[in-house]
């Protein structure tokens, strides 16, 4: 668990372990990050090099101390989730009657509070208050995916670390390692940020269908079809709702970005590099310029694709543009190869 922290989050382990070999370890911080970015990780990370039996590698990740705080189940650290939707005073009362038990072992005392940002009001006082006692050897971490949505002086009483999204290789190697298919994990890496927003773009039932889709339409624009007719033919298998549409047009502009790449001869940064011969057809039917204006009607279809009450037209419309080729814009007879 914390080789795969110092992978993706190097700069964090690396402050964490200087501050503590110097004795300037906060007792408050807070780790602001989404989901995947390894916040409760760090945490954990934290509270065994502030345990970990072995002080010539600290963490050490195989003590009894660094095994239970990995498994949950060392008495000195406690975790605090919200129950229902918030985390409400009482949890806070909980976590202080914990640390006076005398069942803790020595050593430091570390309480991590997952989802901060949904502490209540009641909840943030009675936690700002417990920071501003002195409890030496406690230290707290909170964690959250904005820093902004807590309360300011629980801000300004600890030290917040900004966790940064996963780049690609991070997560596409996650992916890889968790079982996925190397072509869905290549593009999951590419369309996300994160390993849980990755895994959950892989987890959408109709993401098969609308890949699909996407294939088909290619087809039909190599052939010369009508988009619109291919489209209306077999959309009803991937899209069900508007959700759906939104995801084709990521597909589709994701799909775009890699023409582009193609046509300036890029191949490194292309996604679906299983289409290769697929894309070198297309990109002997459009300019650069053409791929490019249809890019921008593609992400501005996309930032509008809320508000549409009708995304069938909307979709009609960007089909029907896309259907366009280099031989019928350039009719003038300046090409007559
Ligand atoms: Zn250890």
């Amino acid at each position: 668990m914390f080789e795969t922290l110092a992978d993706i989050q190097p700069a964090v382990v690396k402050m964490l372990k200087n501050s503590h070999l110097k004795g300037r370890l906060s007792h408050a911080y807070i780790f602001e990050g989404d989901p995947g970015t390894g916040t409760y990780e760090a945490a954990l990370y934290l509270a065994a090099r502030l345990l970990c039996l072995d002080e010539a590698a600290r963490p050490c990740g195989v003590c009894n101390n660094c095994r239970r705080i990995m498994n949950n189940t060392h008495p000195n650290v406690h975790v605090i989730r919200p129950g229902k939707r918030q985390i409400v005073k009482e949890d806070i009362r909980l976590l202080q009657e914990d640390f006076n038990k005398t069942a803790l072992e020595n050593g430091a005392k570390i309480y991590i509070i997952d989802e901060a940002h949904t502490m209540n009001a009641y909840a943030s006082n009675a936690l700002l208050k417990f920071l501003e006692e002195p409890h030496p050897n406690l230290y707290g971490v909170l964690l959250t995916r904005d820093a902004g949505a807590l309360l300011e002086t629980l801000q300004s009483r600890s030290q917040i670390l900004r966790f940064t999204t996963m780049s690609r290789n991070q997560i596409e190697k996650n992916l890889l390692e968790a079982g996925y298919p190397a072509e869905q994990a290549r593009l999951a890496a590419a369309m996300t940020h994160t390993i849980a927003h990755a895994e959950a773009l892989l987890n959408e039932p109709n993401l098969l269908g609308q890949l699909d889709v996407l294939d088909q339409l290619h087809a039909a624009l190599i052939k010369g079809k009508s988009l619109v007719t291919t489209f209306h033919r077999i959309h009803d298998t991937a899209i069900e709702g508007s959700s759906d549409y939104e995801r084709l047009l990521d597909l589709m502009i994701r799909y775009q970005k890699d023409l582009i790449y193609g046509k300036m001869r890029h191949y490194g940064q292309c996604v679906f590099v299983e289409d290769s011969e697929t894309q070198a057809q297309i990109i002997t039917m459009k300019t650069e310029a053409m791929l490019l204006e249809e890019l921008d009607m593609m992400l501005e279809l996309r930032a509008k694709l809320k508000h549409y009450i009708n995304e069938r037209l909307a979709f009609d419309n960007l089909l029907l543009a896309l259907e366009r080729r280099m031989d019928l814009e350039e009719t003038s007879g300046r090409h007559p190869l």
